[in-house]
Formats: structure tokens, C-alpha cells, sequence
């Protein structure tokens, strides 16, 4: 189960000869971060306190979504080592009971699948459990990489399944986990992006033996699908009052970037921006901040007192 990078379970395979599937969604992502995690990874920042709670809950879903398949047991608690956790689950697999986190390898690519479920005489059902309500684009990413590995490594997999957060869920007591999860058949989408996970993994490895970090521009990449923990560091170049600040920019922001224009001020008189980021402009120039003395004194004056305030605050916690 997982909502980011750093809380998938077998993170702690990252030194092994091996990519394990976070690597593998990190190389997706960007190149320069694979590039570090493999190379330079005391360099990456360790997570702060909010991305732990929202790890830490990703783990919460995980465990609730075994329910689902109960009776399971549960792949080399504790156990750290690589070998002795391929070869635990070699063992495990002839019980035909559900299994959480089974460990499996298969050219270089190494995988841990959240629950597979034994179906028949000799098939599995791989269900990967995420904390989102919705199915994204790198959970199929994700679950063709489990396809590609676990099929090489011999098992027999019959369909593969996202199971994901049911958004019309209205909690009245105690979870119902059938009522919380919905379980999405990925199978024909995760299996044709199969076939494209060997020649990743191969530029993948190719870019972790590069002496140098290769040079990646930063870009929408940054924050998707996960905020990237380089963010600091790749974006520490950009000045005060700089473009990516341009209010609703979108890919404005990247273009204006790739033309070498980092700070607000230096956007041409000429290049098309909206009432609002012209404003911003503008003051970055001149140092003086925008008061629209009118148009407050029309808002000001369309308040019928008494007036009452709500004040309320919310969080979320998803990614
Ligand atoms: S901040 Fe952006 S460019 Fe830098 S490593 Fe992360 S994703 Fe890549």
C-alpha cells in the first residue's frame, strides 16, 4: 500500500543490486532523483512530519485492506534480508493462503506485493492497496512493474486489482472494510504496461551507474506524482519573486523557465499574461504594492451589518 515513494514497504532495498518497485516509481518520476537514490541518498532529505502522518496512514489502509482477504499470512515480518525473503515466500506460496507482502525478483526488478490471493489450484490475484479514491496513472505503473516481476518470477497471475478508497464511504461505527474499499480489475491495463517494464528497468540502471546526476530540468514533473523530497535543492536557484510564483501560471511558469526567465521582473513587456499575473509583473518592477483602493471600497460597501463570521479549518491528507 502506498501514497508516496518513501512509504512503500520494501524502501529498505534500495542499497541491493537490485530496483525495487519505489526505486522504479522514482526513476518514473524523474531521472536526477533515481539518479540520487541510488548514489547520493543521504542527500535526500528524510520525510517530515506531515509526510510521515500521511505514510503512516497510507500503512493504517494497507492493514485494514487485508480484512478483505482475511486468514493470510503475513511474509517475513522483521526480516530485513533479500535472499532470505525471496526464499521465505517460496515456502509460504505452497500454502495456497492469502499473503501479504510476498517478496519476489525477476531481472533486477525486485517487489513486494501488498496481498495476493490465492485463486484455484495454482493462479494468484494481485491487489495492490492504495489510499486514494481514485485510480492514477502511476498505480498502473506500479502494478505493471508487479506484473512484469512476479510473472517472471513464475507465478501464475490471474487478474490484478487496485483497491482504492470508496469516495461515497460515510463512516457510521466501526470501518466496514467491504463498505471502504472498492477493488478496480486492472488487469488489461497493468499487463499491457508490462511489457514495457524491461526496457525501463534497463535505462533505469543505465542512469544509476552514470558517474554524474544527469541534468533534469525542473519542471510539473516536480510535484507529480508525488512532491519530489530534491524540491529544495533542485529549486533552490530560483530568486525572490520568481515565475513559478505567477498566480494560476500552470505551464506558463515552465515555458517563461525554459526560455532562461526566472524572476518575475524579467517577463518582456509582450508575453501574454492575465490581468492578475500582470499585476504581479508589475510590482516586482516597481517595488510598490498593487492597492485597489475602488474596488475594496465595493466590496467594503456591499457589507449589510451586523455581520456574522464562520471561521473553519480543514486538512487533507491524501496525495
Ligand atoms: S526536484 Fe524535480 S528535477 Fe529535481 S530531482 Fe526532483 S523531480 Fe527531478
Amino acid at each position: 500500500m502506498s501514497m508516496s515513494f518513501e512509504s512503500e514497504v520494501e524502501e529498505a532495498r534500495v542499497d541491493a543490486p537490485s530496483i525495487s518497485k519505489s526505486t522504479f516509481l522514482m526513476g518514473c518520476q524523474c531521472r536526477k532523483l533515481l539518479w540520487f537514490r541510488y548514489n547520493a541518498k543521504d542527500q535526500i532529505p528524510a520525510p517530515d512530519a506531515q509526510q510521515q502522518a500521511v505514510f503512516d496512514q497510507g500503512h493504517e489502509v494497507g492493514q485494514l485492506a487485508r480484512q478483505l482477504f482475511p486468514g493470510g499470512i503475513e511474509v517475513g515480518q522483521g526480516i530485513d534480508d533479500f535472499d532470505e525473503l525471496l526464499a521465505l515466500t517460496q515456502q509460504t506460496l505452497k500454502q495456497r493462503r492469502p499473503l501479504y507482502e510476498a517478496a519476489f525478483a525477476f531481472n533486477g526488478g525486485y517487489a513486494r506485493a501488498d496481498i495476493l490471493k490465492p485463486v484455484g489450484m495454482d493462479e494468484w490475484d494481485l491487489v495492490e492497496v492504495k489510499s486514494t479514491t481514485s485510480v492514477k496513472g502511476i498505480h498502473l505503473h506500479d502494478l505493471a512493474f508487479q506484473t512484469f516481476v512476479l510473472n517472471g518470477a513464475g507465478i501464475k497471475l490471474r487478474k490484478s486489482f487496485l483497491s482504492r478508497i470508496n469516495p461515497e464511504f460515510v463512516r457510521r461505527g466501526p470501518i466496514d472494510p467491504k463498505q471502504f474499499f472498492v477493488l478496480e480489475d486492472v488487469t488489461a491495463r497493468a499487463s499491457a504496461l508490462s511489457r514495457e517494464i524491461e526496457g525501463e528497468l534497463d535505462e533505469m540502471f543505465k542512469t544509476m551507474g552514470l558517474r554524474q546526476c544527469p541534468d533534469v530540468p525542473i519542471g510539473p514533473h516536480c510535484d507529480d506524482p508525488y512532491p519530489c523530497p530534491l524540491h529544495e535543492m533542485c529549486w533552490s536557484f530560483l530568486p525572490d519573486m520568481n515565475v513559478i510564483g505567477l498566480y494560476r501560471g500552470g505551464k506558463k511558469r515552465f515555458r517563461l523557465l525554459s526560455k532562461g526567465i526566472t524572476a518575475l521582473k524579467d517577463i518582456a513587456d509582450d508575453f501574454p499574461l492575465t490581468d492578475n499575473q500582470e499585476i504581479q509583473r508589475r510590482t516586482a518592477i516597481t517595488g510598490q504594492p498593487h492597492v485597489d483602493k475602488p474596488a475594496i471600497r465595493a466590496v467594503l460597501d456591499g457589507i449589510k451589518y451586523p455581520v456574522s463570521f464562520l471561521d473553519f479549518e480543514t486538512f487533507g491528507t491524501n496525495s
